[in-house]
């Protein structure tokens, strides 16, 4: 077998710590929040649920081991296409059927944290996209794109992350024309810290849930409740996030990571 420059050097920088590896993961157990819908919406995921099976003790005296019960679509998690109705036929469009080639892929960050500290209900817009690449250079083919909110500050506390009031939820996403003009960039996909990828206000766009809608649509993934997006660039990381392989799985928790100069 040859070895390849690219990648010899790659391994000799990860081991030399010139390229660093960032954890884009919240913690996952019974406080991760998970969304809430009204019910005449629809049923909600539950909370997750660690059940033990043994811990040294006589259910098995040397080993600890538990069981869980948790949704697909807990905390930081990946949105497979089959998650929404417009996605639905897509045959690679399971957990287990997506070529994995698509789970490591660069990276672009849009920081709109300044905008969303100043409103709670920001979306990103198809000028503000155009105005980062005039910054940063265009958006790629086969690139995420991922929106820095800085909402994962706010995943400790339930009430904080999903910010509902008797108008509903309030954070920040995109507008479904943002969505419209990152898929003419084949993206592979689009991410957020929020807890799913569309914004708060999102079932009153056209479509409703468009981030989920039109990706979807067109085989794309998501990516939601990111964390540390403050600590990326704003292009030149590679993200790996790769869904447990569940048999036609709709999505699935996931240890993201950033790759990073
Ligand atoms: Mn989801």
């Amino acid at each position: 077998m040859s070895t390849n420059k690219a990648l010899a050097d790659f391994a000799a920088a990860l081991v030399s710590g010139s390229i660093k590896v960032v954890d884009l993961s919240a913690p996952l157990g019974p406080e991760t929040p998970v969304l809430y819908l009204p019910p005449e919406i629809g049923k909600n995921t539950p909370s997750v649920k660690v059940h033990e099976i043994s811990h040294y003790d006589n259910n098995g005296p040397f080993w600890a081991w538990n069981w869980l019960e948790l949704g697909e679509h807990t905390g930081t998690h990946f949105d497979a296409p089959v998650h929404w109705i417009t996605g639905k036929d897509y045959k690679d469009g399971t957990t287990d059927r997506i070529p994995p080639k698509n789970f490591v892929a660069p990276v672009c960050v849009i920081d709109r944290s300044k905008e969303s500290a100043a409103n709670p209900d920001y979306l990103l817009t198809v000028d503000s996209i155009k105005q980062w690449e005039s910054e940063h250079g265009a958006i790629e083919a086969g690139s995420w794109v991922l929106l820095r909110t800085d909402w994962y500050k706010r995943n400790g506390s339930a009430q904080a992350f999903l910010n509902a009031d008797e108008k509903g939820p309030h954070s920040p996403g995109p507008t479904a024309e943002a969505i419209e003009y990152l898929l003419t960039k084949n993206i592979v996909g689009w991410g957020s810290e929020t807890v799913g990828t569309d914004a708060g206000s999102a079932g009153g766009m056209n479509p409703p849930f468009p981030a989920h809608n039109l990706m979807h649509k067109n085989n794309r993934y998501g990516l939601a409740s990111l964390c540390h997006l403050d600590q990326l660039p704003a292009k030149g990381a590679v993200l790996i996030a790769a869904p447990l392989k569940f048999v036609n799985g709709t999505g699935s928790p996931v240890r993201a990571l950033a790759l990073v100069p």
